[in-house]
C-alpha cells in the first residue's frame, strides 16, 4: 500500500518515494540539552517514532540522525540572546568551560534518552553531538565564503540571504513579517534584517573552539546541516520537526546547506504541531514545562502519555490537561485489561484494511486507536498486538507486566482497596483519600478505571 504524507514543502499531501528504492534516509531536530526536555518536546519524538514505525511497516529499511544540540543555540532561535548552554552552567555552578558544557549535556542527554526508553521511542542509528562536528561546520562555513553566500562582520560571520532567492520557500513564510520581527539592531553590521549566523566570534572571557576565522561557535543552524551531510548524504528523504522550526530553523538548514552545495537538503518535510497550555505552547523558556518525571510522580504511566499523544493527529495543536490525560491513562489501561484473553491464545492476526488505511494516511493515529477498540470488541487480539508495532504501546508486554502485578498484591493491600471502594460508594472521599495514602505508603498505587480500580506497584 502506498504511503501519503503532508509535507511542508509544497503545501500537500504526497505519495512518499524514497531517493533509493527500499531504504530511507530521515534526519529529525533533536533536543538542545541544557536542561531536561518537556513533555511538548516528547510529543515530537513520539510522532518520529510512529514515523519510523510506519515506514517500517511499509517495507523500508530506515537510516535516522537525531542530533543532540549542546552548543550555539541562543535564547531566540534568530540568533539573539545568550546562548543556551552559558545559562545552564551559571544555573549549575559549573566553570566557563568547554568541560563544563560537555559535562552539562552528558547529564541531559542521558536524562532524555532514558525519557525515550521510558515512552517506547527506539533510539535512532546515529544521535551525533554538535559539540563534535566542528570540524564538519568550519568546511560549510568555507564553502559558503568561497562561493560568495556570506560575509564577515565584527561579531561573526553570516548567511546573506539576499543571495538566495528561494529564501523563505518551506511553507512558503511571509519574509516581510519576518524582517519585520528580526532584531537588526544585534549587529549593524548585517546586510539583511534576516542575515544569520554562521559563526560567532566568542567573547574573550568565554569558552570557544578555535577556527580558521577566529575562535567562537558555531550558529545553531549549521549543526543540522553539516551532520545531515554526514551521516545520510545530501539530499535526504525526509526531514522532520516541530512548527516552530519552520519560520527559521529550518528555512536557514535549506539556505545553507543548498547554497553550499547545490542540491536540495531533504525531499519531504514534516512537522508536528505542538502540545498547548492555556498560556500557548509549552516551552522552557515560558516557565510551564510539565517533564516526564512530573507525570510519574502524580502516578501518570509514560505510555499513557503516549497513549495521549497518540489520540491527536501529529498535524493537530494538542490541548494539555491532566483531566484529559487521566482519562487517556484510564483507557490506556482498560486496553491493557481488555488484551488479556489474548495473552494466552492469539488467533492469527488477520489483516485489517482500516488500520492498512489509517496507516497510509499522513500517520492517522486517532483512526488506528478507534480501529483498535473495534478489533479488541471483535476479540481479534493478534490484530491489536500487530498494529502495535506502529502505536508502539507496548501493550503485549505491559499488559501482561500489569496482570502479574494485579495478581502480587499482599491481602492488606487488597483490603485496603477494597475499603477504599467502600468509601467511594458512601461518598466519603475524605476517608477514600486517606486509605489511597495508606496504600502509597506500603508501596502500591490505586488507578481508578472505567473498569474498577487496578492497584499496582508504585511506579
Ligand atoms: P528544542 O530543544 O527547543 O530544539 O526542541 C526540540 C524539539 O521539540 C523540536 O523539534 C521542537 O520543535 C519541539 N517542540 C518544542 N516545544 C514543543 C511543544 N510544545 N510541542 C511539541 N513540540 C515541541
Ligand atoms: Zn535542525
Amino acid at each position: 500500500m502506498s504511503l501519503t504524507l503532508y509535507n511542508t514543502l509544497t503545501g500537500k499531501k504526497e505519495e512518499f518515494k524514497p531517493l533509493e528504492a527500499g531504504k530511507v534516509r530521515m534526519y529529525n531536530c533533536g533536543p538542545t540539552v541544557y536542561n531536561y526536555v518537556h513533555i511538548g518536546n516528547l510529543r515530537a519524538y513520539v510522532f518520529v517514532d510512529v514515523l519510523r514505525r510506519t515506514l517500517e511497516w511499509n517495507g523500508y529499511k530506515v537510516m535516522q540522525v537525531m542530533n543532540i544540540t549542546d552548543v550555539g543555540h541562543l535564547t531566540s532561535d534568530a540568533d539573539a540572546g545568550e546562548d543556551k548552554m552559558m545559562r545552564a552552567l551559571k544555573r549549575e555552578g559549573k566553570p566557563f568551560t568547554l568541560q563544563g558544557m560537555r559535562e552539562i549535556a552528558d547529564i541531559y542527554t542521558k536524562a532524555f534518552k532514558d525519557n525515550l526508553r521510558m515512552l517506547n521511542i527506539r533510539e535512532p542509528e546515529y544521535m551525533p553531538r554538535a559539540s563534535d562536528h566542528i570540524t564538519e561546520d568550519i568546511e560549510l562555513v568555507q564553502e559558503l565564503l568561497k562561493k560568495g553566500f556570506a560575509y564577515n562582520t565584527a561579531d561573526g560571520i553570516y548567511f546573506d540571504t539576499s543571495k538566495f532567492p528561494e529564501y523563505g520557500k518551506l511553507g512558503n513564510i511571509n519574509l516581510e513579517g519576518q524582517k519585520a520581527g528580526a532584531r537588526v539592531e544585534t549587529n549593524p553590521e548585517k546586510k539583511n534584517a534576516i542575515d544569520f549566523t554562521l559563526w560567532k566570534f566568542a567573547k574573550p572571557e568565554l569558552p570557544a573552539f578555535p577556527s580558521p576565522f577566529g575562535p567562537g561557535f558555531p550558529g545553531w543552524h549549521l549543526e543540522c546541516s553539516a551532520m545531515s551531510r554526514k551521516y545520510i548524504g545530501q539530499p535526504f528523504d525526509i526531514h522532520t520537526g516541530g512548527v516552530d522550526h519552520i519560520p527559521t530553523h529550518h528555512q536557514n538548514e535549506i539556505a545553507q546547506s543548498e547554497a553550499a552545495y547545490g542540491t536540495v537538503l531533504a525531499r519531504y518535510w514534516l512537522h508536528n504541531e505542538h502540545l498547548v497550555v492555556p498560556a500557548g505552547k509549552m516551552a522552557k523558556s515560558e516557565g510551564n514545562a510539565i517533564t516526564l518525571h512530573t507525570l510519574r510522580e502524580r502516578g501518570i504511566h509514560p505510555l499513557a502519555y503516549r497513549y495521549y499523544v497518540l489520540q491527536a493527529h501529529y498535524r493537530s495543536p494538542l490541548n494539555f490537561s491532566w483531566s484529559a490525560l487521566e482519562s487517556a491513562q484510564k483507557s490506556y489501561f482498560k486496553l491493557l485489561l481488555s488484551l488479556s484473553p489474548g495473552l494466552s491464545h492469539p488467533l492469527p492476526s488477520v489483516s485489517n484494511s482500516a488500520i492498512d488505511s489509517a496507516i497510509a494516511a499522513d500517520l492517522d493515529t486517532p483512526r488506528i486507536l478507534a480501529t483498535v477498540w473495534e478489533l479488541v470488541k471483535e476479540k481479534k487480539y493478534a490484530t491489536v498486538f500487530d498494529a502495535d508495532r506502529i502505536l508502539g504501546l507496548d501493550i503485549k508486554n505491559q499488559s501482561r507486566k500489569l496482570l502479574e502485578e494485579m495478581g502480587a498484591v499482599p491481602e492488606e493491600v487488597k483490603r485496603l482497596s477494597l475499603e477504599r471502594e467502600e468509601a467511594r460508594e458512601r461518598e466519603d472521599f475524605k476517608k477514600s483519600d486517606e486509605i489511597r495514602v495508606e496504600i502509597q505508603k506500603a508501596g502500591f498505587e490505586v488507578m481508578d478505571t472505567d473498569s474498577g480500580p487496578i492497584v499496582r506497584k508504585r511506579m
